[in-house]
């Protein structure tokens, strides 16, 4: 089998980079003040083709207020997050291997696609 190498794709420009870091600032601006955290994004300079945005000093409490926030998100129970534990945990019970790690491999990839 012979590899087709795919054409190659042109870097973005400081212009293009500069454009996607202020709409990346500003959604991530606005997705945080949905949490009530009132930060100012904003889009930093282009270095070596990446584009960044920058957070500004955060105050130790809302830091705090940010990192209970997302341990929140992980923690929330999702129906399907249980129902695949569940059945992991009926598979061990019943040393059904092949299920267990079937829901293993389950959670992996649920976890991905809606977490
Ligand atoms: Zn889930």
């Amino acid at each position: 089998m012979v590899a087709i190498p795919s054409p190659p794709t042109p870097a973005p420009s400081d212009a293009d980079l500069r454009r996607i870091s202020a709409q990346t600032a500003h959604e991530l601006q606005a997705v945080c003040r949905e949490h009530g955290w009132a930060l100012h994004i904003t889009a930093g300079e282009p270095m070596s083709g990446n584009g960044y945005v920058e957070f500004p000093p955060l105050r130790v409490d809302v830091a705090q207020q940010i990192i209970a926030g997302l341990r929140r998100l992980l923690t929330t129970r999702c129906e399907e997050c249980q129902a695949i534990k569940r059945r992991r945990a009926q598979a061990l019970r019943e040393k059904d291997t092949p299920t267990a790690r079937a829901m293993a491999v389950a959670m992996g990839r649920h976890l991905r696609a809606a977490h």
